[in-house]
């Protein structure tokens, strides 16, 4: 259904504060629109039953073909909105009785055609609406299965009008109307294949959609190296769980890890080596810890370590178990020995008052510590802003 016609259905539907309508169609949202589309079907059908009995009482069509007719149409009508409105047609693939509705509809109408006498014609626009409903609910297959089986029911039709004397139309009638259901038929078909293939197209394109903006939410996110998060993203993380950690009280600690003499990895084994390296690196970090804690490639070979709920003790000995791993990597590539990286580390727990950025930057402080005393360790820094100049007084796993 298209979009625009979907909202109104909506608006009329579930804005409408009607016990009435509550109590017709039911409070479930998919039980109330197949319920409304049932009884929207079923208001079109007693019309229709009100036409034939106008003519009926005009003596152009027999009555008690007319009432028969009628019962038949009425207890079909009942039958299928109580199997849709008591949610037993849930049970079924097609739950809104679409196909159903329609080859009881087209029975009805070719039933109508016979018994209206001369008046028959009034019931071809009705096949085309009958056919209208199928063209968003069917396939084309089915479509098609509703296309040869209304040829079927009226062609019996005809061939009834033509052995009752009584009924006998003439030839020229006949063709006439021969074409003209055809006619109906063969559009409604058409029209069906049309709107089949569009929604296929807005559904793909749906789909190509989505699949894009998955890839620009990564390529916005993620650092394409690495895989890991980019520095933005991880900004806004750490921002997140500053507000959750001033929340709970619970202890967040950040991380600056830099790989050392990473320029000389690059001008000894190549740049292309390097980029290799630093994968290495971020998949064995990665793998050393916990899934809670997150990694992002704060830019070049820096990285950064968010450790959520952490006490200090555990994060110094993640961070060695990191240090040792990383140590203990020899990266080989043919023609050429293998790379052996070594990391520094500055750790800071954030202080509840203070921004990430100062928390950042008493880590970053702790690094350059971690540098100047001699690389492949981890420093904590001093826990205030006064005391960062002091990294390393607060604790230092030497490598
Ligand atoms: P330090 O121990 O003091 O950290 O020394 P360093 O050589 O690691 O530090 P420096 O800042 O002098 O050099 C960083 C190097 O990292 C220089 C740069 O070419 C390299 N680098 C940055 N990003 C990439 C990258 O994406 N791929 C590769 N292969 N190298 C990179
Ligand atoms: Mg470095
Ligand atoms: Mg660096």
């Amino acid at each position: 259904m298209p979009p625009r016609l979907a909202r109104w259905r909506d608006r009329a539907l579930f804005r409408t504060p009607s016990r009435v309508l509550d109590g017709l169609l039911g409070t479930e949202r998919r039980l109330r629109v197949r319920s409304a589309m049932a009884g929207l079907a079923g208001l079109l059908m007693l019309c229709c039953v009100a036409a034939m009995h106008i003519v009926a009482r005009a003596g152009i069509a027999e009555v008690q073909w007319v009432n028969t007719w009628t019962v038949f149409c009425v207890s079909g009508l009942i039958g299928v909105f109580a199997l849709i409105r008591s949610g037993v047609s849930r049970r079924f693939r097609d739950p809104s009785l679409t196909l159903f509705q329609m080859l009881y509809a087209v029975a009805c109408n070719a039933a109508a055609f016979v018994i209206a006498g001369p008046a028959r014609g009034i019931t071809l626009p009705i096949l085309a609406v009958i056919l209208m409903f199928g063209i968003f609910g069917l396939s084309t297959r089915q479509m098609v299965g509703v296309l040869f089986y209304s040829l079927a029911a009226f062609g019996a039709g005809g061939v009834l009008l033509e052995l009752r004397e009584d009924l006998h139309q003439g030839p020229a009638m006949a063709a006439a109307y021969g074409i003209m259901i055809f006619v109906v038929l063969l559009g409604s078909t058409f029209l069906t294949t049309r709107v089949q293939a569009t929604r296929q197209q807005l559904r793909q394109q749906k789909h190509d959609l989505a699949e894009a903006l998955e890839h620009i939410r990564e390529l916005a996110t993620h650092d394409e190296l690495t895989g890991l998060l980019n520095r933005r993203h991880m900004i806004e993380l750490m921002r997140l769980e500053q507000r959750r950690t001033a929340r709970s009280g619970h202890s967040l600690v950040l991380v600056q890890l830099d790989l050392d003499h990473f320029k000389a990895i690059n001008d000894t084994h190549g740049h292309a080596a390097g980029d290799r390296a630093l994968q290495a690196f971020a998949r064995s970090v990665k793998a050393s810890v916990r899934d809670s804690d997150v990694l992002s490639r704060w830019g070049g070979e820096e990285f950064v370590l968010m450790l959520c709920n952490t006490q200090p003790a555990d994060a110094s000995a993640l961070l060695e178990r990191v240090r040792r791993t990383v140590s203990a990597l020899r990266l080989t590539h043919p023609g050429s020995a293998p790379i052996h990286l070594t990391v520094s580390i500055g750790l800071a727990q954030h202080v509840v008052g203070e921004s990430i950025e100062q928390t950042l930057e008493r880590a970053d402080r702790a690094l350059y510590a971690a540098k100047a005393q001699g690389r492949d360790r981890a420093v904590w820094a001093a826990p205030c802003e006064e005391g960062a100049g002091a990294a390393g007084a607060a604790g230092t796993i030497p490598g």
